[in-house]
């Protein structure tokens, strides 16, 4: 097996953990140079000596992103501000945006991250390595690129959008590896076979990195068989860098989460006590080698699990499971609690449809119902409207069957969704009940 860091990468637990005492500690003394944590932890008492072991970082309080809008713009960062050379920043349409700073040292530490990440799934200084991403404030751009260039692949700054621009990159140049998010690829590979191309046939493409938004493992498959790839799972957020966080080795058995610049704990979001290992939580994290800002326990909103147990390709770091979904992108319909991903898990497994949807809430006859909107397959076409019937039909039992609340289905006609330039937006809240709804346990 190889490694980009090995000694790091598979250093003994105690010494890991050894290493992340002495940094917690350091991150504590920084932070406390900050307006916020400064203020916050006098007035509680906290001192780096405050921190004995790694397990006391539980005496530290939650951040929030509550916490970073309201102390925007300059309240949590923690040096001068001529020793920051970059900030990213989510879009703010609603509120104060959230922003974080990054000095020499944070860029450095984390395109070493991103370049440790894509060599534990096999991308080499050999490869050519399109972004399919946004360049600009979102951090998928700017922290792939770092990555791809601290490993040495030949780059492609591609950017979003424009499929035709970006088929043409990958023929010209020969890209081998390409990272985009799911939702996109669906699109990109209608464009090859609108253009009479096959992937498979018509790139040199082997790998592609997926992340930035959720998506079940079925439709992690459907990507793979399209592009004739293997697809590695990219997880990240901008409070901490953005992607190059927690990532899929070659085994695709879960997302090392590098512990040696992440403290990561799991809690339940209703006590916020520690879960076991292998149980569904939020993920809480803390920055352990970023010095302009760094973040302090914060509450992701992400639920996801650790896997108990070693990964076979020797790295110690722990394993996230793939993000089942948000604290805050649940819904509550017909009483039952609902996860966008539990009904993409049942849609990506039908073979008549495609993998762009979305779940509309509406209030129809003062009820509230769940219409899930999906686009059929390009080979389906509507003389088969009795099919139809069936297909949706079946997709509404195997729906109720997941989530407990009777869905409406519609198949609607490939292209008709609407799509989003970012991230795939896959509710849409409708609702004008304003009778509070009574929630019971569906479970
Ligand atoms: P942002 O900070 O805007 O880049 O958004 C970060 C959020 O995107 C995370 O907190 C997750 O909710 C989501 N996200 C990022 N990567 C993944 C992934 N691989 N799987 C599921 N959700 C993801
Ligand atoms: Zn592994």
């Amino acid at each position: 097996m190889q490694f980009w860091e090995k000694e790091l990468e598979t250093l003994q637990r105690k010494d890991l953990e050894k290493l992340q005492l002495e940094r917690l500690r350091a991150t504590l003394a920084r932070a406390s140079q900050s307006a916020y944590y400064g203020n916050l932890y006098k007035s509680k008492g906290i001192i780096p000596e405050s921190i004995q072991s790694v397990d006391d970082i539980r005496k530290l309080p939650f951040t929030t992103k509550q916490d970073l809008r309201d102390n925007f713009p300059y309240g949590l960062l923690a040096t001068d501000q001529q020793n920051v050379i970059r900030l990213h920043s989510s879009s703010g349409t609603t509120g104060n945006p959230t922003v974080v700073y990054h000095t020499k040292h944070d860029i450095d530490s984390w395109a070493n991250l991103m370049a440790r990440s894509l060599f534990a799934a096999g991308v080499r200084d050999t490869d050519v390595f399109q972004n399919i991403c946004g360049y600009g404030l979102f951090t998928g751009g700017l922290g792939f690129q770092y990555g791809i260039e601290r490993l040495g692949c030949l780059s492609i700054p591609a950017g979003a959008g424009n499929s035709l621009r970006q088929i043409k990159l990958m023929q010209d140049y020969g890209t081998t590896v390409a990272h985009a998010i799911p939702s996109y690829l669906g699109r990109l590979y209608d464009v090859f076979i609108e253009n009479g191309l096959d992937p498979q046939r018509d790139t040199k493409l082997h790998t592609l990195v997926i992340g930035a938004e959720p998506h079940t493992e079925a439709q992690r498959r459907r990507i793979e068989d399209m592009f004739g790839v293997k697809a590695y799972n990219s997880f990240g957020l901008s409070e901490m860098n953005g992607p190059g966080v927690a990532f899929e080795c070659t085994y695709q058995n879960g997302l090392h989460i590098w512990e040696d610049a992440f403290i990561v704990e799991i809690v339940n979001p209703d006590t916020l006590e520690p879960v076991p290992d292998g149980e569904v939580g939020e993920l809480v994290m803390t920055t352990l080698d970023r010095h302009a800002m760094p973040v302090i326990r914060y509450r992701t909103r992400d639920l996801t699990r650790i896997i108990p147990g070693e990964c076979s390709c020797g790295r110690v770091h722990r394993r996230l499971d793939r993000i089942t979904g948000r604290t805050d992108d649940m819904f509550i319909i017909k009483g039952c609690n609902v996860f966008p991903m539990q009904v993409e898990g049942i849609l990506m497994k039908a073979s008549e449809v495609s993998s762009e949807y979305r779940i509309i809430l509406e209030t129809i006859n003062d009820v509230d119902e769940m219409i899930v909107e999906v686009e059929l397959n390009k080979d389906w076409s509507a003389d088969f409207w009795k099919e139809y019937e069936a297909v949706a039909k079946r997709l509404v039992h195997e729906i109720r069957d997941e989530v407990l609340a009777k869905p409406i289905v519609k198949l609607v006609e490939p292209g008709s969704i609407p799509k989003s330039e970012g991230k795939a937006i896959r509710v849409i809240d409708k609702r004008t009940s304003t009778v509070e709804q009574v929630i019971v346990s569906c479970t």
